[in-house]
């Protein structure tokens, strides 16, 4: 099987050091393989060398054109990346990659040289997913700790121990088990096509609860889009509407319950998803207020304009 392995950084590539983790020389992934999986042909491809909290949009769309050129003419790819941000690039790379070569992206929460590190076993585990017949066609995946997940779902639930990610509340794709890639599930849609228009904006999310301060909403700095993270399916205290509705970009609201998706015709309060909606602002459907932003990023980078973001959000 031939594996294309793109770097970009990330505690995988760290070491310890008197100094705390840090990046250094590159670490032999390729050697590594080759002892585990002498099967495998890696190519090495090196995209980025940085902890993953600093990428740009223009980063991880540089990630998703580095592999979808590397699928082209590979089995699988393989991505190593901090896991910090891993859950967005992993989403952005599933909107702007289109192939049934597997894309995998891995990571690791322990250092290289720490007692027990994880990223071998991660990596080796990414590799012989990416290079499954079984995984072809499933979109881009995440691999950590022995299971698969969809990108889309998959999210970094925990700061520091090594299960780490989790696809709830669905669960994972399938595992990697005794070598074996056995896949329990397929996704059943893939997310729209969408391309990196190389425009880079300001889109920040705002999270709202108790006591959130209309003040705060009104002076609310200038930015190209803002994503709203709403208790419940989409809902804000009755202060704000009319702020928001004056707000001249879009304004897109997601729930902030990390699981279902924004309500259109349920509750007709002040306030409430029908009030915004009817104000002009949009409803984020099954996306997450993290992924609608990435979303949001891409579809900006082309100039889109408040309908066509409308359009995507609707279509999901
Ligand atoms: N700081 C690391 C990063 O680049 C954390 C990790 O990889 O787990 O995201």
């Amino acid at each position: 099987m031939r594996i294309a392995l793109l770097t970009t950084g990330g505690t995988i590539a760290m070491r310890a050091s008197d100094k705390g983790g840090n990046l250094g020389a590159p670490p032999p992934f390729v050697e590594m393989l080759a002892r585990v999986l002498p099967e495998a042909r890696i190519t090495l491809i090196p995209v980025l060398s940085r902890p993953s909290a600093g990428f740009s949009i223009a980063d991880i769309a540089a990630i998703a054109k580095a592999a979808e050129d590397a699928a082209a003419s590979h089995d699988g790819v393989v991505i190593t990346h901090g896991t910090d941000v891993l859950e967005e690039t992993a989403f952005a790379l599933e909107l702007l990659t289109r192939t049934d070569t597997p894309i995998v992206v891995t990571g690791a929460m322990r250092l290289a040289n720490q007692p027990s590190a994880d990223g071998d076993a991660n990596l080796i585990a990414a590799c012989r997913v990416a290079g499954s017949a079984a995984a072809r066609g499933k979109g881009v995946l995440v691999v950590f700790d022995d299971e698969i997940h969809w990108a889309p779902l998959a999210r970094k639930r925990h700061a520091f121990r090594t299960h780490a990610f989790s696809s709830e509340p669905f669960g994972p794709l399938g595992w990697v088990v005794e070598g074996r890639v056995r896949f329990m599930l397929r996704p059943e849609q893939r997310l729209p096509r969408l391309s990196w228009g190389g425009r880079e904006t300001v889109v920040p999310i705002l999270e709202a609860g108790p006591g959130l301060e209309p003040q705060l909403v009104k002076n609310f700095p200038k930015c190209d889009a803002l994503v709203l993270a709403l208790p419940g399916a989409g809902h804000v205290a009755d202060t704000v509407p009319a702020i928001l509705e004056a707000m001249p970009m879009p304004v897109i609201f997601a729930s902030r319950t990390g699981a279902g998706e924004t309500l259109t015709h349920s509750y007709g309060y002040a306030g409430g998803e029908m009030d915004l909606i009817a104000r002009g602002l949009i409803p984020a459907g099954p996306l997450d207020a993290r992924h609608a932003r990435i979303a949001l990023a891409i579809l900006l980078s082309n100039g889109a304009a408040k309908k066509d973001i409308a359009a995507f959000f609707g279509d999901l």
